[in-house]
């Protein structure tokens, strides 16, 4: 009878950790993996690393990146350099510039569920309004003085605060967020992502300049707006 129980303990933990890992499907890693006779699983890295490679000879993209050769990978695979420099926050109207470091960039971030931004703003500028469907965002002001804030799902709560220097605020994944530099003087921020891709919904592109434009009826009952303001809006983007 002694014998079994720990026999007994080691067929529950091991039953336990197959439930664990069959009972959920890995994280999505893009947009959409529309399945193929080769699908591959993205999620929790099965190996140390898995630098990312760019099959541009394949029609076949699986959730995440092929694995580059582990004995070709070198040091260079796990790094980047830029960013100490400035984005140009007069490239655009809203005179933000965010400078994302994701698999694209680092290819030694493929699997790891991880990526970096930094976001430059002009005195009074923007980030507007956007989410990241697959990362949660943990951002740290460098300079400057930042309104930061989201909105909840269900109820539309938002939550907001004035952030300095040294200051950290968290985006939940997926919520709406937006950044806005009320000083004076240009302002920084640092941004960790829980995902090697988060991907960015900017709210107002997605809906008044989306590729072909989204029906005016459907924006005009949905914003409750005339026509004419949604046409003015969808040239805007
Ligand atoms: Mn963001």
């Amino acid at each position: 009878m002694m014998k079994g129980v720990p026999y007994l303990v080691t067929v529950a933990i091991l039953a336990l950790a197959f439930s664990l890992a069959s009972a959920y499907d890995p994280s999505p890693l893009q947009d959409f993996c529309v399945a193929t006779e080769n699908a591959n699983s993205g999620g929790t890295p099965l190996q140390d690393f898995c630098v990312a490679i760019n099959n541009t000879n394949s029609a076949v993209f699986v959730n995440g990146k092929f694995c580059k050769d582990p004995t070709l990978v070198t040091a260079n695979d796990f790094f980047f350099s830029g960013l100490n420099i400035p984005g140009n926050t007069a490239a655009n109207k809203v005179g933000s510039s965010v400078n994302l470091v994701n698999v694209d960039k680092l290819p030694g971030l493929n699997t790891l569920g991880i990526s970096l931004a930094r976001l430059d703003f002009a005195p009074y500028g923007l980030n507007p309004p956007h989410t990241h469907p697959r990362g949660t965002e943990l951002l740290v002001v460098i300079e400057g003085t930042l309104l930061v804030g989201f909105v909840t799902s269900n109820p539309n709560k938002l939550f907001t605060k004035v952030l300095n220097k040294g200051d950290v605020f968290v985006f939940p994944i997926g919520l709406i967020h937006f950044q806005f530099n009320v000083g004076q003087t240009n302002a920084v921020a640092f941004a960790g992502l829980s995902s090697q891709n988060p991907g960015l919904i900017t709210i107002a592109n997605a809906v008044f300049g989306s590729n072909p434009p989204i029906n005016l009826d459907v924006l005009a009952k949905a914003f409750q707006l005339d026509k004419n303001v949604v046409e003015y809006l969808q040239k805007q983007f």
